[in-house]
């Protein structure tokens, strides 16, 4: 099979992974004509998943064969699907062609299993080695590690790579033992937390490095002991993981608690939600349909009030609606409107955490607003200023000169704030 056959198969069967976004790299350039790749700049090419997210990595898997059975995915080793496999030449040589005619920034590397989780992640992590030490390439790595390989390949995987990954798959164990009975929940959550050790080692190392040249009064002396004592980086990006969505009945609500324990307990930098996708020959256990993707949108509005605006996964999803969230409004409008009691705020005395509740303002509006009463009153005017969304944020909040009357005790509040009806188009 021809090279160009085996992208077509294995960058089609990466696409079900929607853990791949690049926050959270070091900035890297090759500014000095050292080295090749950035993790960021101008003029590179994107791809996109099915789903429309953008995703500007060369995002493969090393083999679409596997030795599992895990129900929803279509690599599984009952699977009737076209394999191939690429050797790690042929990895590496097709990240520094796409880098080389700025197709990509980085690579997202993942794998079927293979003989053993050891062979698979032995051949996964020397393709980030002979990109990293064979060809000095300084783009973005994200690896998907196999949490039952051995401790040692994970740690060689966080010396070359910006992030690594370990999917937890399913919200609930009793979700992975129905729909992925070799994958070991206990295995998983073991690699995260061996993981997230050594994330925190090799970022304290680091730190101390830094305070130890900053005392250096020399400054040709701080450059050299900059040099000689750099701790070794150890996935400075951080751990993802990602759940799938509507594969079984697991609710909302336990999704985003499942969620909170993983950012809590293992530190995560993200967690991803992939709305379930149909495959073809799918199990009778699997469901026939997609969940509506407005489901997984929801759910990173929710995470994201968890880790930046100080939500309690519980307080997210209201009693009462089955654990779902509402899909015809976003949740913090959602909260809003249920504790209208807590309204309105007033711009000029509330705490950061009860501004950060206000339908309509972001962390760096709120920033902008403590910085400016420091100095003055804030009226009404200011909020035109900040260009919020007025008709979303006014019922919530007092100013100087403002008042919201009796808009927070309106009936048909949640009606008003929902977005215009819109005529489909035929291609949508
Ligand atoms: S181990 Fe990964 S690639 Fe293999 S069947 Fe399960 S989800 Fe698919």
């Amino acid at each position: 099979m021809n090279l160009q056959s085996k992208l077509a198969i294995l960058a089609d069967a990466a696409k079900y992974d929607a853990s791949c976004a690049s926050s959270g790299a070091a900035p890297r350039d090759s500014v000095g004509g050292r080295g090749m790749g950035s993790t960021e700049g101008m003029g590179i090419c994107h791809s996109y998943a099915p789903d429309g997210r953008c995703i500007s990595l060369l995002k493969i898997l090393l083999t679409n064969f596997c030795q599992y059975d895990c129900l929803y995915c279509v690599n599984r080793v009952s699977s009737n699907v076209q394999r191939a496999r690429f050797t790690v030449q042929e990895v590496v040589q097709l990240t520094l062609d796409f880098y080389r005619r700025n197709c990509i920034e980085g690579l997202f590397l993942s794998s079927g299993i293979i003989q053993s989780p050891d062979y698979t992640m032995e051949q996964v992590v020397e393709v980030a080695r002979v990109l990293r030490e064979e060809h000095d390439f300084r783009g973005y790595i994200h690896l998907k590690t196999i949490p039952d390989a051995s401790p040692e390949l994970m740690e060689r995987a966080g010396r070359h790579a910006d992030r690594l990954s370990i999917n937890v798959e399913l919200p609930t164990p009793e979700g992975l033992t129905a729909l992925a009975p070799q994958k070991d929940g206990a295995a998983i959550a073991r690699s995260m937390a061996r993981m997230a050790v050594h994330i925190e080692d090799a970022r304290q190392a680091r730190k101390e490095q830094q305070a130890a040249a900053q005392v250096v009064s020399m400054p040709a002396t701080r450059r050299t002991l900059t040099r000689r004592a750099a701790a070794p980086h150890f996935a400075p990006g951080g751990q993802s993981t990602q759940m799938i969505v509507g594969a079984d009945a697991t609710d909302d609500r336990t999704i985003l608690a499942t969620s909170a324990g993983l950012y809590g307990v293992h530190r995560l930098r993200r967690v991803y939600y992939s709305a379930f996708s149909p495959i073809p020959d799918a199990a009778r256990a699997l469901p026939l349909v997609a969940p509506p993707t407005v489901r997984e949108h929801r759910l990173y509005q929710a995470d994201w009030l968890m880790r930046f605006y100080g939500f309690a996964h519980g307080e997210i999803v209201p009693a009462g609606q089955g654990g779902m969230l509402a899909l015809d409004m976003d949740p913090k409008l959602a909260w809003a409107i249920a504790h209208r009691e807590r309204f309105p705020v007033n711009l000029n005395t509330a705490p950061r955490e009860l501004l950060l509740r206000v339908p309509g303002f972001g962390v760096l509006t709120v920033d902008r607003l403590l910085a400016a009463r420091r100095v003055r009153r804030l009226r009404h005017a200011d909020l035109a200023r900040l260009h919020v969304p007025l008709q979303k944020v006014l019922p919530f909040v007092e100013a100087a000169d403002y008042r919201p009357g009796r808009a927070l005790d309106a009936t048909d509040l949640a009606a008003r704030m929902a977005p215009p009806p819109a005529q489909r188009k035929l291609f949508d």
